[in-house]
């Protein structure tokens, strides 16, 4: 039985190496709650809670989630004891979904406690049995196409198996049609809107089914999964929802629906590992597509994502950028690495996430912190 005694609580200000630009605007530096639970027998577990700073992607924010996991989540979990860490999400949901990023951090962290606990690599624990996973990079909004042509190839060319480009009206078919042309019909190319784009207006988005790409991903904005449902039956391009699948009814609806054929699964946004597994089956069986997104998560984050991601089930690479990506140091060692085939490895044989928090780093950019117990 494992009883969780302590609870951490860390807000970290971790300047990007370059801004990150989508359809909802800039980000210079990546604030992040960095959880570490301790049990009675000194076992500790450490994962990020993904919540964003602005309420633009999902209505839950870093405030809402640092607020729930202190008055709410902390209390149901502290003194609660389980014997696997599926147990968990079930303490916990009744938060609610809206709280779904904060739970989730909470649920990872007992994961990977657990993993560390009985010495098995977080990967393991998961039942996830690859070795190496391929990544793909996600691109901010670009403005100019022969700079966003150079981007893409020099993505290629470090060996990245997929180039995911974040678009919106204006910055959309002009920029694509010129990777297209300048680097051939096959490069594996993907657009992710946020939700740019109104259901009156959709003829950007029929041109871009012209340009042979993997997926579009969240094109509409405020849509209901009926209204994706609409769009994908007028495209042959593959839709892929990534904030309207919050729930597990809500990818079953997605299924029933035809509204999409691919999920961009990001376990700290859905509420955990339970769910990301629940998830994962239904995929596999109703022959959906599956990746797992990122957050720009720090090396802690990254950790997660990696171990869900040596899951059998996934048919894509994820957006498992290596740390140098997006930080001059990270805050774990080792450092996330990729290399040539644009892999990176598991790390099975190092109990619970596979690297460990730099402590001094850590205290650097952490910007306000609460123990309860
Ligand atoms: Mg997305």
């Amino acid at each position: 039985m494992t009883t969780v005694c302590r609870i951490e609580m860390r807000e970290l200000a971790l300047p990007l190496k370059t801004p990150f630009v989508t359809s909802a605007g800039t980000m210079d530096v990546r604030r992040t709650i960095l959880l570490r639970i301790t049990d009675s027998d000194g076992h500790t577990g450490w994962a990020e809670c993904v919540a964003l700073e602005h309420a633009d992607y999902v209505p839950e924010t870093l405030a809402s989630a640092w607020q729930t996991l202190e008055a709410d989540l902390a209390g149901r979990l502290l003194g609660a004891g389980w014997e696997h860490p599926r147990e968990v999400w079930p303490l916990l949901c009744d938060a609610g979904q809206e709280n779904a990023m904060a739970i989730a951090g909470l649920e990872m962290a007992a994961w990977e406690l657990a993993a560390r606990a009985q010495n098995r690599s977080l990967a393991d624990m998961l039942g996830a049995g690859r070795t190496r996973v391929p990544a793909g990079i996600a691109l901010g909004v670009q403005d100019d196409p022969a700079r966003a042509v150079e981007r893409v190839r020099d993505c290629l060319a470090r060996g990245y198996q997929r180039v995911k480009i974040k678009i919106m009206p204006g910055r959309d078919l002009e920029i694509i049609r010129a990777v297209r042309d300048a680097l051939g019909g096959n490069a594996p190319l993907s657009v992710d809107a946020n939700g740019a784009y109104s259901l009156s207006d959709t003829a950007p988005l029929e041109a871009l089914d012209d340009m042979n790409l993997l997926m579009m991903e969240q094109p509409l904005a405020n849509a209901e999964l009926e209204a994706y449902a609409d769009l994908q039956s007028r495209l042959r391009t593959p839709l892929c929802l990534d904030e309207s699948v919050g729930s597990l009814e809500d990818l079953d609806r997605m299924i029933a629906l035809d509204a999409a054929r691919v999920l961009n699964l990001k376990p700290g946004r859905v509420g955990g590992f339970s769910v990301s597994l629940a998830m994962l089956e239904r995929c596999a069986r109703y022959g959906i597509g599956v990746w797992c997104g990122g957050m720009l998560e720090s090396g802690v984050g990254r950790a997660h994502n990696v171990a869900l991601s040596a899951r059998d089930e996934f048919t894509m690479p994820g957006d498992l950028s290596p740390s140098e990506r997006y930080w001059v140091q990270d805050i774990v060692s080792p450092e996330w690495q990729m290399n040539a085939s644009g892999e990176i490895a598991v790390p099975r044989d190092r109990p619970g996430m596979g690297c460990l928090p730099e402590m001094a780093l850590i205290d650097r950019v952490t910007v306000r912190s609460r123990v309860l117990q």
